[in-house]
């Protein structure tokens, strides 16, 4: 396999990789299978205090790093930099906070004295995506060796450079030679990793399609498993909404990194009182976005991260706007080099379209008008997806009322759905299982021990 790093800015290839041969790859398991049994004896507090070093590695190294993935996958370079100061909170958060987590919990029963113990769960195998290729891979990571485990990173192709950099940022921080291995192999391998004794669980991050693939697989093989998939969330904006601050948030929440976040507010669910100020008001705020070369500081949209992700985004556009939505900007690729997309809104946007029940993955907003918020519940929880969602609204009961009703994994009134490492993150519904972040994220690799002693 040939790993080929292409800057989507230009379509110029950067770099390429050889991908393992199946005899590295037995090495860097059994290589893994060693380390995991020194890992998981050292004591929690000296392994936390390397993820807190973990943390000001990343720190240092903030601007090449965020370089990187600018270049291998078209992030804007302020966001890129965000990426990785949040990469390095999650790395703080988990030094400060895993030894209390994982303390052992004391449970009265018949014993003299009985208690849930909290042990690592063994290698755990994670597969990822491109869109934060820093982010989702380090929210894993702080977690996951923080308690023992010992891991093993498939990321996506087409940031092979992006992987490699984390491998060195990781040993740099002193996290030993097999406690985390890059694999750059492909998805046969991948399988071949899952299938394999000395690998305990899988946490992926991706499409739906590649969540049922890597569930039936670990399934089969009796592997725990967390998916994080994909989302379409709703973003439901009530009559009396302060619409300054909705419309800030929701260009954020719809266009942040190109739109390719899975959290994004891929549909804006609208009541009638507010509907019309709020579409003419938020198609302004979009065509002013900054479009262009990723690298240069005040760019808000780069490009897509690959020329397939462009055209499949083209088809479902073409298909909504065939259907009857009103492509009221943008609405279609931009010519010249790199793989662009032009900033889009569609209105007006019905039942049965593309853009009303598949996740679109980049710079296009969705608005849906409904006839009132019971009906812009209905709309939010008719999603296959459950992933996150918001309300907004001067009405705070009411939000609340709202977000305790939503389908979804998280739900946020007047603030844009986020990830915090204090916080649980993860989905319902097609949006996968399992949590990622906080108390609950810690403990999902984890062998919860009853110990119970006369
Ligand atoms: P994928 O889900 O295909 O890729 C994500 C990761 O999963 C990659 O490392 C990929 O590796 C791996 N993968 C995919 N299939 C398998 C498999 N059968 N076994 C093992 N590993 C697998 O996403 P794409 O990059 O193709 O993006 C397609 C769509 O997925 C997007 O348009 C978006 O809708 C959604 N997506 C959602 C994300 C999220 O944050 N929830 C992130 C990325 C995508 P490989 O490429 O080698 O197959």
């Amino acid at each position: 396999m040939r790993l080929e790093s292409i800057n989507p800015a230009t379509g110029e290839i950067l770099d390429t990789h050889d991908g393992w041969s199946d005899e590295r790859l037995e090495h860097a398991l059994e290589t893994a299978a060693t380390a995991a049994r020194a890992w998981r004896e050292r004591p929690l507090g000296e392994r936390a205090a390397t993820i807190g070093a973990l943390a000001a590695r990343l720190r240092e190294r903030s601007e090449a790093l965020a370089r990187l993935a600018s270049l291998e996958m078209g992030k804007p370079i302020r966001e890129a930099r965000a990426e990785i100061e949040k990469s390095a909170w999650a790395c703080e958060y988990y030094a400060e906070h895993a030894a209390a987590m994982l303390a052992p919990t004391p449970v009265g029963t018949d014993a003299t004295r009985s208690y849930i113990d909290y042990e690592p769960l063994g290698t755990v195998l994670a597969i990822m995506p491109w869109n934060f290729p820093y982010w989702q891979v380090f929210r894993h990571i702080a977690p996951t060796l923080s308690a023992g485990n010992t891991l093993l990173l498939k990321h996506a192709p087409n940031v092979p450079q992006v992987a490699a950099m984390i491998e060195e940022v990781v040993h740099a921080a002193g996290i030993p030679e097999g406690v985390f291995t890059n694999l750059p192999i492909d998805v046969a391998q991948t399988a071949q990793v899952i299938a394999d004794g000395r690998v305990h669980a899988v946490t992926l991050t991706g499409s739906e399609r590649a969540g049922r693939s890597v569930a039936a697989l670990a399934g089969q093989h009796l592997k725990k498993v967390v998916l994080e998939l994909g989302g379409s969330d709703a973003f439901i904006v009530l009559d009396d909404a302060d619409l300054d601050r909705v419309l800030s948030q929701a260009v954020t929440a719809r266009f942040q990194n190109g739109g390719q976040s899975c959290i994004a507010a891929k549909r804006m669910i609208l009541t009638p009182g507010i509907a019309e100020a709020f579409a003419e008001r938020f198609v302004d705020a979009v065509a002013r976005l900054k479009v262009g070369n990723p690298l240069v500081d005040d760019t808000q949209i780069g490009p897509m991260a690959r020329a397939d992700l462009r055209d499949e985004l083209a088809r479902q556009v073409d298909a909504t706007v065939a259907a009857g939505a009103h492509c009221a900007l943008g609405g279609q690729p931009i010519d010249g080099p790199g793989f662009f997309y032009a900033p889009t809104v569609l209105d007006h946007v019905e039942i049965g379209t593309p853009a009303y029940h598949e996740e679109l993955f980049g710079p296009v907003a969705t608005l849906i008008r409904v006839q009132d918020a019971d009906e812009a519940l209905d709309v939010a929880n008719g999603s296959r997806f459950g992933l996150g969602a918001s309300v907004w609204t001067a009405d705070e009961a009411r939000g609340e009322q709202l977000a305790r009703a939503l389908e979804s994994g998280c739900a946020f009134v007047n603030g844009m759905v986020k990830s915090d490492p204090r916080l649980p993150f993860g989905g319902v519904k097609a949006s996968g299982y399992g949590r990622e972040l906080g108390l609950q994220g810690i403990h999902e690799f984890i062998n919860c021990k009853s110990v119970w002693i006369k």
